[in-house]
């Protein structure tokens, strides 16, 4: 065997064994999620933020050309086809398995953390519709009277402001969770993505390659808070959406009316798709014209701008990804937030978590 093919199959089986293994929680908290990753993504953000353009696009740009070369290559010659086909499929096994090795090391391999439950040690006891209708009345409450002041914050701060204003809110929960450092936040950025994003109706990504953000252009002032408190949780290692929902909605909480606002509206939003009809409108009832606005200008951003089977599509895909990454419940996933929530409300200690001081 050459060289090059004894590196090829070392590098597919190096990622057959990291996608299969059976990894313990409490090694990779230990030397992953606290170890190794706190102080990589702390650099690679760093760096990553002088750009303003997304290392991903770049990422996505020079394979495509890579690819586009070596099949080029592969396929030009008559005759010889088959044995070249071989090659450059290997060849791209291999990059597709030095994506996955990067993918899992750089921050995938934080799905595999202890489950923010049990880390906060919350109650298990299934949570009750009337504890997420409670939850609910709260959220449209908080909403009501902090319109007026989220609204005239939001007209004065920028895009700037807003990251700069609530960059220590993100410090202060992390480390209330536990977190030694907290994670760099880092900027929102536009992307060659923005049109996908627009159509799949997504706020916004973490890139796992350069641990940056990259945001949906059409976002409106109410939502872009807690849509940067989200994926910078997912910068400080919390991969699954329940647990960046919930350390994003935390860290709102700590933040400026605008974000406050931004945080209950995010929350409002997931627990009206959890409750059945009769709950639903009732709940709905309680919400003053400010709120019930804003939901309106989001639920027409996304119409304008969806496609809705490449929508459905898509996150049937997203779904298989969260379950390849063993989130069992895929992009359900998203929902739980709200347990989160009700149940950290039913424990003492996790309480001091919601109460900002
Ligand atoms: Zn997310």
């Amino acid at each position: 065997m050459e060289t090059r093919n004894l590196v090829q199959a070392g590098v597919i089986a190096g990622a057959l064994g990291t996608a299969f293994a059976a990894w313990s929680p409490a090694w990779v908290e230990r030397w992953f999620a606290t170890g190794f990753y706190p102080h990589w993504q702390r650099g690679l953000t760093a760096v990553s933020n002088l750009l303003p353009l997304p290392w991903l696009d770049l990422l996505v740009a020079a394979a495509l050309v890579w690819l586009g070369r070596l099949w080029w290559q592969a396929l030009r010659i008559p005759g010889r086809r088959l044995v070249s086909s071989g090659r450059a499929l290997a060849s791209t096994a291999t990059g597709a398995a030095c994506l996955y090795l990067v993918f899992m090391g750089s921050w995938g391999l934080n799905y595999q953390r202890l489950p923010m439950s049990v880390r906060l040690a919350l109650d298990a006891a299934p949570v009750t519709t009337d504890e997420v209708v409670r939850l609910g009345e709260d959220a449209a409450g908080q909403l009501n009277s902090l319109h007026g002041a989220a609204t005239a914050f939001g007209r004065q701060a920028g895009e700037a402001e807003m990251v700069v204003a609530l960059a220590p809110a993100a410090g202060t929960i992390q480390r209330q969770l536990g977190q030694a450092r907290p994670a760099v936040p880092a900027r929102l950025k536009g992307s060659l993505f923005g049109q996908v994003f627009r159509w799949n109706g997504v706020d916004a990504m973490t890139s796992p390659f350069g641990l940056e953000v990259l945001v949906n252009p059409d976002l409106l002032a109410v939502e872009r808070p807690f849509v940067a408190a989200h994926e910078w949780a997912h910068l400080a290692g919390y991969a699954v959406e329940a647990e960046a929902s919930f350390v994003g909605w935390l860290t709102c909480l700590r933040g400026d009316p605008l974000a406050q606002y931004s945080g209950w509206l995010a929350l409002y939003w997931q627990v009206v798709a959890e409750l059945p009809p009769v709950r639903r409108a009732a709940l709905q009832a309680r919400l003053q014209a400010g709120p019930r606005a804003d939901l309106d200008a989001i639920a027409a951003r996304l119409r304008r701008g969806e496609l809705p089977r490449l929508r459905l599509v898509s996150w049937l895909m997203y779904d298989q990804y969260l379950k390849a990454n063993r989130v069992e419940s895929g992009v359900d996933s998203y929902g739980e937030v709200v347990s989160l929530i009700v149940r950290a409300r039913r424990s003492t200690a996790a309480r001091r978590l919601l109460l900002p001081d």
